[in-house]
This record gives structure tokens, sequence and C-alpha cells, in this order.
């Protein structure tokens, strides 16, 4: 009588001595059953893409640091070691106006080498960035964060960034895509939203943004989301019709009653003064803070004293990265300990 073999070792045909090829190519496929497994869930619990708050605002304005600390230490007094100074200022792209304020609060305070000169320098730019409410205001449910901005000045990846971060501490954003004027801004933003996991509610190109941005409202306070960022339009800077497009948006966001809680108006450190002549136009908007990108991409950080000093508008966040972790929350003193080094 033929001895009983269990059906798997019949089935896996390991029930003759000779047969031990199968049991080789059976353990290789346990093997690659295990690798897959690990493989996918490894896949599913990676980070986004991008350097995860890698940079630092040290690190991003160290070029700006470097041009600071070689004009504190060539001053020598004289009426032209001044005006160099001025210009070697106004060059970081902080303004003529906080230019003049520094050099004048040297001469006045009659100190001499860098040494002297840092910690009057460092009172004077902290005095210019105080006072400014830079926190971002969640109110409402869901709470209405609108982006706006020129093309090209980093507004979709902000908002990526911006869900990130709202990720992080346990939020549950939902992106509104209302820039219905660019494809690219669409599928842009659906890789970020794929890429986070964040619901995304855009419209089909030519639609009206408005109304696009109310869906997606709708959509939000459906799926019981608590943040709506919505991204923009950014054509046509230098025309009325993108300041009524966007006042639009605005006002329809609010029309349940509902109300924006913010409306940051995202600008590009390496821009300068033309960002500062194209901030102006959204003024009409309400802007209530500024997220200034591509602070990493630039030795003329100096922008910053400049939108404060000159748009007195508070900014909020600064970008130092294309990395969905490369946005950082803008603090005053830290900002001029990255400028100055630290005291
Ligand atoms: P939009 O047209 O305003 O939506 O701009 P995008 O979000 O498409 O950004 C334009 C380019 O700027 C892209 O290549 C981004 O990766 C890059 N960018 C955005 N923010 C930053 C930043 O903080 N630092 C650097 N270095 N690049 C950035």
């Amino acid at each position: 009588m033929a001895p009983v073999v269990p059906w798997p070792v019949a089935f896996m045909g390991i029930d003759r001595p000779e047969s031990m090829a199968s049991v080789v190519v059976w353990l290789a496929l346990l093997a690659l059953l295990v690798l897959l497994v690990r493989w996918r869930r490894r896949s599913r619990t990676r980070k986004p893409p991008g350097r995860p708050h890698g940079t630092t605002l040290g690190s991003a304005l160290s070029g700006v640091r470097e041009r600071l600390e070689s004009v504190w230490s060539r001053t020598s007094g004289s009426a032209a070691a001044w005006q160099e100074m001025e210009e070697e200022l106004i060059s970081t792209d902080m303004g003529v106006r906080a230019a003049r304020r520094i050099v004048e609060v040297v001469r006045e305070t009659a100190v001499a080498g860098a040494d002297e000169i840092r910690p009057v320098v460092r009172a004077e730019l902290n005095r210019i960035l105080a006072g400014y409410d830079r926190d971002l205001h969640l109110t409402g449910t869901p709470s209405i964060v609108v982006l706006v901005g020129v093309n090209g000045t980093g507004k979709t990846t902000t908002v990526a960034k911006l869900a990130s971060r709202l990720l992080a501490a346990g939020r549950q954003p939902l992106i509104g895509g209302a820039d219905t004027f660019r494809p690219a801004a669409d599928t842009q933003l659906r890789v970020w939203a794929d890429r986070l996991a964040v619901p995304l509610v855009s419209g089909t190109r030519g639609a009206d943004p408005a109304s696009v941005a109310y869906d997606a409202l709708q959509a939000a306070r459906a799926r019981g989301a608590d943040v709506l960022i919505v991204d923009t339009a950014g054509r046509l800077h230098t025309s009325h019709n993108l300041m009524e497009e966007l006042a639009k948006l605005v006002r329809v966001l609010g029309r349940d009653g509902d109300r924006v809680s913010e409306v940051l108006l995202v600008m590009d450190a390496t821009t300068g003064q033309s960002g500062l002549a194209q901030a102006r136009r959204f003024a009409e908007v309400g802007v209530t803070g500024v997220v200034l990108t591509k602070l990493d991409g630039t030795a003329k950080g100096g922008v910053v004293l400049a939108i404060e000093d000159e748009l007195s508008l508070p900014v909020k966040f600064v970008g130092v990265g294309e990395g969905s972790g490369d946005l950082l929350p803008f603090d005053g003193p830290a900002f001029v300990d990255a400028l100055l080094g630290a005291a």
C-alpha cells in the first residue's frame, strides 16, 4: 500500500526524494513573496518627496550673511565708506529706507569694527521686524486659506508645502485648484495631491475660478476636511482682470457666511524690487500675509525687510527649497540671527 502523503506535500511535489529541486523553487518563491510584502509596506509609509525641513534659515541665507560681514569689516567712517555701506545694503534688496536707517544708526552710535557694528544693526533690524502678527490663522470650519501671486513665484509648490505642514500638525486639508487657466497647474497640483494623499477638487480648463473654489469648499465640508487651501491663477498681474477675479473668488467663498481666514501672497525672493511692485497690486484683494519663496536661491534675502518696512505686510512663511518640507514659519529674531550670525 502506498504511504499516505499530506496534500500540501503532494501539492508542492516534495513527496519524492528526487524532487528537491521543487523545494528550492518553492523556497525561492516564498522569499520573493516576503520581499514583495516588505517593499509594498515601505513604499506606503514613504515620506513625501523633498527634503523634509532639511534646509535651515541659516544655510539659506549664508550668501547674504557673508556679504554683510564684509560690509561691516570694511567700514572706515569716511563719507565714501558710509555711501558704500548704504549701496551694499541696498544691494541685498532690503530697500532704500531700511538701508538708510541702518547706516544712520551705525553713524550715530559711532561704533567701529564688525564686532561693535553687528549688535547695533541687530537691534535696528529687530525693531523693523517687530510687532507683526505672523500666526497662520485658521478660523472657521473648514478654515479657508487662499494663495495668490504671479505665475512662477512658487504658488503651487507652496500649496503642497502648506498641506504637508498641516498634515504633520494632524489637520485634514483639502486642496482647491482654482487656476483654471493653465492646464499645467492642475497636473502639477494633482501630482502633489497624490504624493501627499490629500484630496483635490479642481475645475476644467476655462471654468470660473470662483465656482471651482466654491465647489471645493462644499467638498471640504462634505468630507470633513478642516482646512481648504485654494490655489489661484497668477497671470495678468498688471491687469485689473486678475484682481477682479481674485476678489470675486474671495467673495464667493464667503457667500454662506464662511470667512477666508488667510489670503497669502506668494512672492519670489529672487525678484527683488519688481516683486514689491507686483505685491502692491495684490493689496486690493485683502492680503493678510506673505510667503516668501526661494530664499535658498538668492544672496539677497534683505527683501524680507523691504516687504515689512514698505508694504507693512507680515512675512508668515519662507520657502527654502523645492521639497514639501521646505517651508519654514518666519521668525524675525531668527531671521536677523541668520543674517548677522547668532549673537
Ligand atoms: P507657480 O507658477 O507660482 O505655481 O510656481 P511653482 O509652484 O510651479 O514653482 C515654480 C518653480 O519654483 C518650481 O520649479 C518650483 O520647484 C520652484 N520653487 C518653488 N518654491 C521654491 C523654493 O522655496 N525654493 C526653490 N529653490 N525653488 C522653489
